[in-house]
């Protein structure tokens, strides 16, 4: 089974093996790792942690950081179990394993990339300052010890950097989709009818403005149906706002229940509702409109115990060339005022001009 982390960054075998080819490191090398952690790393520990921080520490953008005695103690201790496995068994799933997480940590305690990238420089400037005698006077073991240095510090840089860059990455996913929410609900907000949940006039006049749009690149039809509450300032005046608000909410229901998937239905204002009939034959949106209709009247409507009879009055207009929403929706207004004068309860269709 694959490390927690090796999985997050892809270091499966290959992913390893590859990484180690990049940095010319190869099982030859382990036993480089070995001496240098029994000859230098291990005997020298405190010297090259105490030379490391001396150097570090006169730079101010380091100070910075390391900006209490405290801090600096604890990473001394965490930069001494690093040293002591630095180069041994680094082809293991392990070695990649433990780095990875030593690079999360400081990205997390946000440490600048650069500032951590010039530190391994230091650090391993620190070891070679600290390399025994033995391999200091003899130029080939020297070379070597270096090389090898070289390369093992090029393959924990190579992997801080991954980590740094895909903690970088999940932060902006995870800002980008708290962002997403957040859009998501401002413009449910923007677009919905707090009470009835039904769109709202904005979303009404923006629906209606697309499917015109949509309409002058296809032959289909749009109609408009503008609807409005019968006598409702009664069902206020007679049993209060609370329970005409359940009116207004149970109605809404209704409405929706009678229109098609495609059809946007939504409150105009005040116990005026709105339908924008996309794609529906001239039959498709009478059979609609009476079906609203029928379903408002056809059953009364039981708020908090309180049962009211409500019925509906609609006028259905449908787009003609050169309409725009203004003279649709005056249209279909027209045709509502006439059903309101015919006694309420009705479907009036706007005449066709013909125009
Ligand atoms: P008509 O059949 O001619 O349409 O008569 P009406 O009584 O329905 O017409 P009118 O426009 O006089 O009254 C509309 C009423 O709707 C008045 C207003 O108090 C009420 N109303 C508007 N918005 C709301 C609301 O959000 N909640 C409640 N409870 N009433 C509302
Ligand atoms: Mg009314
Ligand atoms: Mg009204």
């Amino acid at each position: 089974m694959m490390l927690k982390y090796c999985q997050q960054y892809g270091f499966s075998t290959h992913g390893i093996r590859q990484r180690l080819d990049l940095v010319a490191l190869s099982s030859q090398d382990l036993p480089a790792g070995q001496e240098l952690h029994d000859a230098t790393i291990r005997p020298r520990l405190d010297d090259i942690v105490e030379a490391f921080y001396a150097e570090m520490l006169r730079h101010e953008p380091i100070r910075v950081f390391l900006d209490n005695p405290t801090l600096i103690a604890s990473l001394k201790q965490t930069q001494k179990k690093y040293l002591l496995t630095l180069g041994l068994k680094f082809n293991e799933p392990d070695y990649f394993e433990e780095r990875l997480r030593v690079g999360l940590a400081h990205a997390r305690m946000r440490i600048p990339l650069n500032l951590y990238i010039c530190a391994y420089r230091t650090m391993s400037q620190a070891i070679e300052d600290v390399l025994p005698e033995a391999t200091r006077s003899d130029p080939m073991a020297y070379a070597r010890a270096v090389e090898f240095l070289r390369k093992i510090t090029t393959l924990d840089m190579s992997l801080a950097i991954d980590t740094y860059h895909l903690s970088r990455v999940s932060a902006l996913e995870n800002s980008l989709e708290t962002l997403k929410e957040e859009e998501n609900h401002l413009r449910h907000l923007a677009e919905t009818d707090p009470l009835t949940g039904l769109a709202n006039r904005a979303m009404l006049e923006h629906s209606l403005a697309d499917a015109l749009a949509a309409l002058q690149n296809d032959s289909q039809m749009l109609g408009v149906l503008m609807a409005d509450l019968d006598h409702f300032k009664r069902i206020n005046d007679n049993h209060g706002h609370l329970v005409g608000d359940g009116v207004l909410r149970e109605v809404a229901a209704r409405l929706r229940s009678a229109v098609r998937d495609v059809d946007v239905v939504g409150r105009y204002g005040g116990e005026e509702f709105m339908v924008v009939l996309t794609n529906a034959s001239f039959d498709m949106a009478c059979e609609i409109a009476e079906r609203i209709r029928s379903r408002v009247a056809g059953t009364p409507i039981n708020v908090h115990g309180t049962t009211v009879a409500i019925t509906i009055s609609l006028g259905l207009a449908v787009a003609e060339a050169g309409d725009t929403a203004l003279t649709l929706t005056r249209r279909a207004d027209d045709a509502l005022y006439q059903a309101k004068d015919q006694g309420r309860d009705r479907v009036v269709v706007a005449p066709i001009t013909g125009q």
